[in-house]
């Protein structure tokens, strides 16, 4: 069987004015983890509209397309055409899990959910020639699944190739997240068998390895067993949590021995009224500063989200969440609207208070306002949006935010991340465009190891942190 799996560009990739780098970073782990069902005598033919071009004149047997909603009109247009020519056309992702009605009409199958046992069914049903329009997946678990096809990732096209997911979903409830949508009617956080995920990192060559998990400190038992079994496999990597989770005593340590570096974390909003609107619990009445703080004693960088437009956002937000986080060092910040994604609690409340301004998915991509603000007008939430990337990344605040920290090497390391990011990029084109991008690698790993083995204060001190400096509570 000619199989043909399509990750297909969402629109803002496809602008002039955003950053290609953006799209160059992870390979479509989703799609390698479908192939892995299929038979070793299927022809896989898996494009990535991001880094190559789609070709559309051959006719596979089955077309599979992952949709998310800035891709969703891209997506049904390739659907189309591949119907037209009389090939059979399944679609999956989160886009489709949340408008399984919209995503119908161009597919001859919908899967929704996280595709676990309903692919499988999908494709011994399609083998049989009778395929059913839709499938639910109801069985959640990581346990058994086959290994991910990693030889059909074209690891010269991508800066981050080891990126790797050894769990699903996210013990948290943010009322604007996917998550509860995607994965309900099921459990919607679960983990890989540990040995299962050690022995795939063991496997995945060079030192750096990215996870994409949503939350990897999430279940405190598995993140322990897999830090622990870690130690010693020379590895460099980054990944998200929560503060609620970097404020647990022991855990990060843990994580930094086994090659922590940097780690994404959604702070959101530094205004408590905020956080408990969007049920975000996890993060009320928790110490940022000292989140951060304990971040970096332990050698890791910080990636801070934040999301402007909640209800108790005014003018001032853009200018404090920026000053905010250059005081706190944070080492690279990204900064999204607030987006009330279709099928999440967010949008059921706007929509039912009339505030829904529009449907057009294309511009759901968090850079848009697609409802109408309380306190601010939709032009200057855009304005100071767009605003506080130009401050956070100015060279201005990079000096400013790298030299609050006291250790010279944390401060090279510091500016060398921030502005390898944001200021060079013709640099990260022409890596793209001569698909030599991953020749960067070596640079990223020696940035987030700060040239050299590095020693973080509390090591420096021979020192383990103070209860207190784990778990002040106040905000
Ligand atoms: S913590 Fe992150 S992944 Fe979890 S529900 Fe909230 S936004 Fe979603």
């Amino acid at each position: 069987m000619k199989v043909k799996m399509i990750l297909s560009a969402l629109t803002e990739a496809k602008s002039p004015f955003f950053r290609p780098i953006k799209y160059s970073l992870f390979p479509p782990l989703g799609l390698c983890t479908l192939a892995a069902y299929l038979s070793p005598d299927d022809e896989i033919n898996l494009v990535d509209e991001h880094v190559e071009v789609l070709s559309l004149n051959d006719q596979p047997d089955l077309v599979v397309i992952q949709v998310y909603i800035t891709s969703a009109y891209r997506s049904y247009q390739i659907a189309d055409h591949y119907r037209k020519r009389g090939c059979y056309v399944v679609m999956g992702g989160l886009h489709v899990t949340s408008l399984p009605d919209e995503a119908a009409e161009h597919a001859d199958t919908i899967i929704l959910g996280p595709a676990g046992d309903a692919w499988p069914r999908f494709l011994a049903d399609f083998r049989a020639k009778c395929p059913q329009k839709r499938y639910v997946a109801t069985t959640r678990t990581l346990e058994g699944k086959p290994p991910i096809r990693r030889d059909l990732i074209k690891r010269e096209r991508y800066l981050c190739p080891n990126s790797i997911v050894v769990s699903r979903g996210c013990p948290h409830t943010c009322d604007f997240c996917y998550k509860e949508a995607f994965y309900s009617g099921g459990r919607s956080f679960y983990t890989q068998l540990v040995d299962e995920a050690l022995a795939e990192i063991q496997k995945l060559p060079g030192k750096h390895v990215y996870f994409l998990d949503d939350h990897l400190l999430g279940n405190e038992r598995f993140a322990n067993a897999l830090f622990d079994g870690m130690v010693g496999m020379g590895k460099v990597f980054q990944a998200a949590s929560t503060v609620q989770a970097i404020l647990k005593p022991g855990l990060l340590e843990k994580a930094a021995k086994a090659g922590m570096r940097s780690v994404f974390v959604g702070f959101e909003t530094l205004d408590a009224t905020n956080l408990a609107e969007h049920d975000k619990y996890q993060n009320l009445n928790r110490d940022y500063g000292a989140a951060i703080k304990r971040v970096h004693d332990c050698g890791i960088m910080v990636n801070g989200s934040f999301v402007f437009g909640m209800d108790n956002d005014d003018e001032s937000v853009f200018s404090r969440t920026v000053e905010w986080g250059v005081k706190h060092s944070i080492e690279t910040a990204t900064f999204h609207i607030m987006t009330p994604y279709p099928s999440t609690a967010l949008h059921t409340r706007m929509a039912a208070e009339g505030r829904i301004v529009h449907n057009n998915w294309d511009l759901y991509d968090t850079r848009h306002v697609v409802y109408q603000p309380a306190k601010l007008s939709p032009e200057a939430l855009e304005r100071g949006y767009w605003r506080a990337y130009k401050e956070f990344y100015s060279w201005n605040s990079m000096f400013t935010s790298a030299g609050v920290k006291s250790d010279l090497r944390a401060q090279l390391r510091h500016l060398s991340y921030a502005a390898g990011w944001k200021k060079f990029e013709p640099v990260w084109d022409l890596l793209i465009r001569t698909r030599q991008v991953t020749r960067m690698l070596p640079m990223l790993e020696a940035v987030l190891a700060a040239y050299g083995r590095f020693q973080s204060p509390i090591e420096r001190k021979g020192a383990q942190p103070s209860a207190s400096q784990l778990l002040t509570a106040d905000q």
